[in-house]
């Protein structure tokens, strides 16, 4: 634990995301929302929990974060994303969980018993098996009947944005494939941006990832969505600045006038990356500062101006009401799945 500030999550407003990515899918497909990375940061115990009764399935990137969802008594089907290895193979049926064959490799070393869906690379270039090698899929699943087959799916490289051909192209080409296998496959391709952005993506299941938390995949929002975690801390510390004075490492920022300067225990190890340094709004009694100087692993100061709080007053660094992981997200130059993936595990997670 790391005590020195605490994020909440509002697992009714994982619930309200749900439904409004369904909606805005537009279809009756089942949902299998994508809890791996600890649930993007959120805890992925906690919102399987919250989410089990109205969703059908969980997907997961590794074995390990599949195990730890059965071990907390999650009985939906688990889809783990990840390649599957000898070290794993006997863990898919030990915890019933449903493997992926991202390469025909894999029909040799899973233990008969082991469910699986067939993942196929339609463009995204990273894991599955590749498009032209279907005829050799096809006779290895024949083959191979001691296996169970339950899925067959890809992955979308360009759905964050709207209008992609890309996109198009991927479909046609994942179409063409679903075909030469049998009808009661569970068939799925799209995640938050496919789903939403796009018509006739959501076949019998789609996985949802960063709508659920709230955020949109791009800059292209999706309305309706609201955050669900907030991230709070207390001044430790709270000085006068006189004008001129300098504040954090490489003496970069000085205080426009005579003022007072709050110390909050939250640096980069926590998540709070060093290139929001004074780019960046904290807020204190319903009022915004500005995060000043260098933020530094364990600590970063804000300008009170005039205001003198004290020691021990809450801060708020993100806020549900708004979307200010999306704004730090843009200006740390990345996205909003790397900042949430950032904060520190440690960190206490609360729930309401
Ligand atoms: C992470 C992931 C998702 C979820 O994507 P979002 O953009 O967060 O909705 C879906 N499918 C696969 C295969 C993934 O790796």
């Amino acid at each position: 634990m790391k005590r020195d500030s605490v994020i909440t999550i509002d697992l009714s407003t994982i619930r309200h995301n749900l439904k409004v990515i369904r909606k805005l899918a537009g279809s009756d497909a089942g949902v299998m929302p994508v809890v791996k990375a600890n649930a993007y940061g959120h805890g992925s115990v906690k919102v399987a929990e919250a989410l089990q009764n109205e969703v059908d399935w969980f997907a997961v990137n590794s074995v390990d974060e599949g195990i730890e969802l059965r071990d907390h008594g999650i009985d939906l089907p688990i889809l783990v994303f990840c390649v599957p290895n000898s070290e794993t193979a006997n863990l898919y049926t030990n915890f019933n969980l449903t493997a992926t064959i991202s390469e025909l490799s894999h029909f040799g070393f899973l233990p008969a018993g082991t469910e699986y869906h067939l993942n196929f690379d339609t463009g995204m270039g990273r894991l599955g098996i590749q498009g032209d090698r279907v005829d050799e899929a096809v006779l290895e699943m024949e083959k191979h009947s001691a296996l169970i087959c339950t899925g067959i799916y890809s992955h979308f490289a360009t759905s964050d944005v709207p209008g992609s051909e890309m996109v198009e192209a991927q479909l046609k080409r994942f179409k063409k494939i679903r075909i030469r296998f049998p009808d009661h496959l569970f068939t799925h391709i799209a995640n938050t941006g496919g789903a939403v952005f796009y018509k006739n993506t959501t076949f019998d299941l789609i996985r949802p990832g960063i709508g659920i938390y709230g955020y949109s995949p791009a800059e292209n929002v999706i309305q309706g969505l609201k955050p669900a975690l907030s991230w709070s801390s207390k001044l430790v510390q709270v000085n006068p600045i006189r004008k001129g004075d300098s504040v954090s490492y490489g003496a970069h920022w000085e205080a426009p006038r005579d003022g007072f300067v709050g110390v909050i225990p939250v640096g980069y190890e926590d998540g709070l990356k060093r290139v929001l340094s004074g780019k960046i709004r904290i807020g204190i009694g319903g009022k915004e500062y500005r995060q000043v100087g260098n933020i530094t692993m364990n600590y970063c100061m804000v300008f009170l101006d005039q205001d003198r709080h004290d020691a021990g007053t809450g801060v708020e660094l993100l806020s549900s009401s708004k979307n200010d992981l999306s704004n730090w997200a843009e200006l740390a130059g990345t996205i909003p799945y790397e900042i949430l993936t950032s904060l520190l595990p440690k960190i206490p997670r609360v729930y309401e």
